[in-house]
């Protein structure tokens, strides 16, 4: 249950902004997730649905994208991308890589819906009624 400890510290965090920001809920929160951290969406998305209620994110939608593994090789500098279980070189075979991306996690952005959004609503009408009046 790796995920599930996972998308705790998501939801803490994206609370967290979200309350600085203001927001009444939170309607979406999209993750980049590098392949080579092996989480799994399903996991993530059954955590989401355990563990947002009662918080900001209940309801909001949860958009992952998923980062492909790239390397570099060491003795040809060739840079390819692959899966998770073949990082040798397609140009020399060396297996002397490194990786350079598909490792990330992090929280590419959330979407809010703030509390003045009804102050809003609310200010319009009577700017209608000035303006009909007028
Ligand atoms: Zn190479």
């Amino acid at each position: 249950m790796h995920e599930f400890s996972l998308m705790q510290s998501v939801l803490d965090t994206v609370e967290v902004s979200a309350r600085d920001a203001g927001a009444k809920c939170v309607t979406a929160i999209r993750l980049t997730i590098g392949e080579m951290t092996e989480i799994l969406f399903d996991a993530m998305d059954f955590a989401f649905e355990a563990l947002s209620p009662a918080t900001l994110c209940e309801g909001a939608t949860l958009v992952m994208r998923s980062v492909p593994p790239r390397s570099r090789c060491y003795v040809c500098s060739e840079e390819f991308t692959h899966d998770r279980y073949h990082w040798a070189c397609p140009r020399c075979d060396s297996l002397a890589t490194e990786l350079l991306a598909g490792r990330e996690l992090y929280i590419d952005s959330i979407e809010i819906e703030e509390l003045e959004a009804d102050h809003f609503v609310d200010s319009e009408k009577p700017e209608e009624d000035v303006g009909r009046s007028a």
